[in-house]
């Protein structure tokens, strides 16, 4: 596979490039557009003209410097081994291969999709879509060879949009309703991801049928499909192993699975609690559960949302406090489809007294609400708050007395505990409050390095102390 007549160099290595509004040319999709999408189809191959390029709308070069503009991408494969199930694994890999080109930057996937374009790589020619479509169609059938031919249409304005994206959201739509018809005791195989890693080296995904992957984008129909065709690949079969706390979703296949995909850096996961060894998160989830420890409740957030949330922070704080392949107990990278599984957050909620976990839930944003509402339990939807009706704790904590929300039958529990704590703390100084995080980064040799604490983060981190740790036996006299 040669790239030589593309004016950018291509490959896995320019996968971290970030490109900052100032570099940017123009900006394709992302939060300011409305309507945009990226999806793949798998089709007949009389339906296909292979390497072929098509813009619907205008393209780049045409495109106003500082501009942001609509973007469907549409990828349309064929082969006599390829199955529907394949598309979403297919469809994700958009993402991999657009950010190979050095002088783009590509974060999320299917309607949430967010292109920029350097200045840089505009200057040196790159100026057409024809050009990243050539780039597309090659890299695809070189590292996913049983795709023979392919094809690549763009959609970059509003009215040309139109059509394609109502075609996308019913096939995400599809999926999603399929995935919800089966649950994790019907099967006997999870399926793990590590497309996210060249972002967070520590992440690694488990899909079940309850926990569809936090990006949204692949579910477990999907992830058994791209394990089959490719078992060395990015996609992989977890076999689940023993059940150690059905509650918690803790298993020993998939303990096994994180422990060897992180390189020991993680051990344990509860597939569903987002307080106790919680599911990494790479960069990419569609949303995010927070913990809010003023009402001991969960809020839910998503990354459409612009303005700060009932904690008073916006997506984008969160979202650096949730990713980058950690786990960080109170912050979890979920997908939108986890939220209304039967077993969401069923561990943060059973083991206080709840029914559910979806009972912690107090506060979401009003465009999640309207997305899931119709799948949620009918007396508790009118009882989780959004922006509308509050929009600062205090209101919050006096809503959720009004409206009777289940999480006040675990106030007094919640809040002897943590006076409790902070009693503790107080009285010895050297206790640790629930949410504060402590590591050790060592030096050279394992010797000495670096003592970093993450002080009562249970929000934010209100301290960040870095001690250098005097290696033993060279103490200073
Ligand atoms: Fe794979 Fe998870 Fe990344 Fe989605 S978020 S691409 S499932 S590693
Ligand atoms: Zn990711």
């Amino acid at each position: 596979m040669s790239f030589e007549d593309i004016p950018v160099p291509i490959g896995p290595v320019y996968e971290g490039e970030r490109i900052r509004a100032k570099q940017m040319y123009v900006e394709l999709g992302g939060p300011k557009m409305k309507k945009h999408f990226e999806l793949c189809k798998v089709v007949d191959k009389k339906e296909i003209t292979d390497g072929q390029v098509t813009i619907h709308g205008i393209d780049l070069k045409d495109m106003e410097e500082g501009s942001t503009h609509p973007i469907g991408i549409l990828v349309e494969v064929t082969g006599p081994e390829l199955e529907v199930d394949l598309e979403a694994v297919f469809e994700r890999r958009v993402h991999e291969f657009c950010n190979f080109v050095n002088g783009i930057m590509h974060l999320n996937q299917r309607y949430t999709n967010w292109l920029r374009i350097s200045k840089t790589a505009v200057e040196k020619g790159f100026n057409s879509f024809q050009l990243l479509g050539a780039v597309l169609i090659r890299l695809y059938k070189a590292e996913l060879p049983i795709i023979e031919q392919a094809q690549v249409t763009f959609f970059t304005n509003e009215k040309e949009i139109e059509k394609p994206y109502t075609m996308a959201m019913e096939i995400y739509d599809k999926r999603d309703e399929r995935a919800r018809t089966i649950h994790d005791e019907d099967v006997d195989m999870f399926y793990g991801c590590v497309l996210c890693q060249s972002f967070a080296p520590t992440h690694a995904c488990c899909i079940t049928p309850d926990r569809t992957s936090l990006c949204g984008s692949i579910n477990w129909f999907d992830a058994r499909a791209a394990a089959k065709v490719d078992p060395k690949g990015p996609l992989y079969e977890v076999p689940p192993g023993e059940c150690l706390d059905p509650l918690a979703g803790e298993y020993t296949g998939v303990n096994e699975m994180i422990k060897k995909r992180s390189l020991g850096e993680i051990n344990r996961i509860f597939l569903f609690s987002g307080m106790e060894f919680p599911h990494t998160s790479c960069g990419c989830f569609e949303a995010i559960d927070f913990y809010i420890p003023e009402v001991n409740g969960h809020g839910i957030i998503d990354r459409n949302y612009g303005d700060v949330a009932i904690n008073g922070l916006p997506f984008s704080a969160m979202a650096n406090q949730t990713g980058g392949g950690k786990q960080m107990p109170g912050f979890n990278g979920i997908s939108i489809q986890y939220i209304i599984s039967p077993k969401y957050q069923q561990y943060d909620g059973i083991s206080q007294g709840l029914n559910s976990g979806i009972e912690t839930v107090v506060w979401m944003n009003k465009g999640v609400k309207d997305r899931i509402g119709d799948f949620l339990p009918k007396d508790l939807l009118p009882k989780i708050a959004t922006e509308e009706e509050v929009t600062d704790i205090n209101a919050l904590k006096q809503w959720l007395q009004d409206v009777d929300h289940p999480i006040l039958a675990t106030w007094a529990e919640a809040l002897a505990e943590e006076e409790e704590e902070e009693e503790e703390w107080e009285a010895e100084g050297a206790m640790v409050p629930m949410g504060t995080m402590g590591m050790t980064i060592p030096g050279v040799g394992g010797a000495g390095g670096f003592k970093v604490i993450l002080k009562n983060c249970k929000v934010v981190a209100e301290a960040i102390i870095i001690k250098k740790i005097e290696p033993k036996g060279r103490k200073k006299k």
